[in-house]
């Protein structure tokens, strides 16, 4: 690997380096940028995802490009901003040193932002046979497979392969497993409804397998309850206490007991690749790292992490959950402090400063004008936490354009019902015969496919 380590033609010293361009790194960036701080800012991706819309493409409500943004268009206004395309695959603590696939970057500050990846807790099999919802690729393959699936149950000649080609099992019952259900059954009962003559769309089966005792774990019990009715009334079948030991590619096992269905969605654990190695630190059983309070590596005070790949307790000794609004307030904390520290010394000033969450609340979207919501402890149901839920959305996507057209497509979508890609390519844009499984997948997806 060539090093151009602190080459001539980076930005000048001292150089702050923020690697993932996600919700905590863009933040960093944005107001890094602000500040008139030059940085360097890695992403193995060229676009900024907003993943918690992934489930809307991947039950075609919306198209690709209206969830991603390029990271250099979100960060042009700087000019002191510069944007690598590459993966990082070490880093260097006591050389200061990152390095990526093409070349290294010397840097004074480092503010990992990586975020976290699907997990399933070391058994493969579960995630060769099995849909996941973490990036582009998959909310676009569990397009593809969700819309062959109900293709193959029109040409399927008895009723048992019918119906399971109709049955849809989302393994955990996280807020993302949640929406995604929903947004199956109102795909299904709805849109295709129209769609299909020889079947009934509506018949289609839709189940949650959650582990734990409860859906929405971590959630207030009133919350979950409400949720938990609002599911059921919309037809989405709940098991809490059941632990899937096995997938296949015709269902699953779940204590003991066989399921049929030929699709199968893993919301179950993510888990933080690793960094925990390469910094040599301290991390919990998913890999996040243990930060100090204000989110620096122990030791390495020029290092923050932040977003998904931190462990940050709460002020009752809680982790933070994996959330869109903590990874920015964290990345927004990290360059506070980076900040802070050019303008007082290196690392002093009080750019040491403890984090402190600020939690406005959450919300759970159930679908077609519903959603659970608790905002400053106000707890909404229905319409109105669905009218919340969709103005924050709206709110925190990247840019207007994108903000109209997503507002635009759910007012479309909501009143007729209907929603607009359904169309079924592969990636190269050629038909395939069948559903394409997580083994056989590869490659990159481009977010402008208007597929
Ligand atoms: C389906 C789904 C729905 C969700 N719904 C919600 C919701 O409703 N509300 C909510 O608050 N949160 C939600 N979340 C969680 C939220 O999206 C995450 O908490 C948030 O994205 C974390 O931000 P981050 O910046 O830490 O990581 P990410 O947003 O995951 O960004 C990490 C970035 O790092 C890059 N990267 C990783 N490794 C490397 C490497 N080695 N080299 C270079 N670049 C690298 C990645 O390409 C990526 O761009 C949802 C998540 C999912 C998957």
């Amino acid at each position: 690997m060539a090093d151009h380590t602190g080459g001539s033609d980076m930005a000048p010293s001292p150089t702050t380096v923020i690697v993932g361009a996600g919700f905590a790194g863009i933040e960093a960036a944005e107001a890094l940028g602000r500040a008139g701080h030059a940085f360097i800012l890695i992403d193995q991706r060229n676009y900024h995802l907003f993943q918690p819309l992934l489930y809307q493409v991947a039950t075609s409500t919306l198209q690709p490009a209206e969830i991603a943004a390029p990271v250099r268009a979100l960060v042009s206004r700087y000019p002191q901003a510069r944007v690598i395309l590459d993966r990082v695959v070490n880093i260097d603590p006591a050389r200061r040193v990152v390095e990526t696939e093409a070349r290294s970057f010397a840097y004074d500050r480092l503010i990992l932002a990586t975020g976290a990846r699907t997990s399933y807790f070391g058994d493969d099999a579960l995630a060769e046979h099995s849909f996941a919802l973490k990036s582009l690729d998959d909310a676009l393959h569990l397009r593809h497979q969700i819309l062959m699936a109900f293709e193959r149950a029109e040409m399927a000649e008895d009723e048992d392969t019918r119906k399971a080609l109709m049955s849809f099992v989302l393994v955990g019952a996280g807020p993302n497993g949640v929406g995604a259900a929903v947004a199956i059954r109102e795909l299904a009962s709805r849109t295709l409804a129209r769609d299909f003559n020889a079947i009934d769309p509506r018949q289609a089966r839709i189940l949650i397998l959650e582990a734990a005792d409860t859906i929405l774990p971590g959630l207030a019990p009133e919350f979950i309850e409400e949720a938990a009715a609002i599911l059921e009334n919309k037809g989405v079948e709940i098991r809490t206490g059941a632990k899937v030991s096995a997938i296949d590619a015709d269902g699953v096992t779940v204590d003991g007991e066989r399921i049929a269905a030929g699709t199968t969605i893993w919301t179950a654990g993510v888990e933080v690749p690793d960094l925990a190695d390469w910094l040599d630190a301290e991390a919990d059983k998913k890999g996040r790292i243990k930060v100090c309070d204000d989110l620096t590596v122990p030791g390495r005070p020029e290092i923050h992490v932040v977003g998904d790949a931190a462990l940050v307790m709460d002020g009752d000794g809680k982790p933070l959950p994996g959330l869109a609004a903590v990874a920015k307030q964290e990345g927004r904390h990290a360059a506070a402090a980076v900040i802070t520290a050019r303008d007082g010394g290196p690392h002093g000033g009080g750019s040491h400063r403890p984090f402190r969450y600020a939690d406005y609340g959450h919300m759970v979207p159930l679908g077609r004008f519903s959603a659970v919501a608790e905002i400053k402890g106000r707890r909404l149901k229905g319409l109105p936490a669905w009218v919340v839920w969709a103005a924050a959305h709206i709110f925190f996507l990247m840019d207007w354009r994108r903000r109209l057209v997503v507002a635009f497509t759910w007012l479309w979508s909501l009143a007729t019902s209907r929603t607009g890609s359904r169309i079924i390519i592969n990636r190269q844009g050629v038909e395939l015969p069948a559903p394409t499984r997580k083994a056989e997948r590869g490659g990159t997806t481009d977010p402008d496919a208007e597929a």
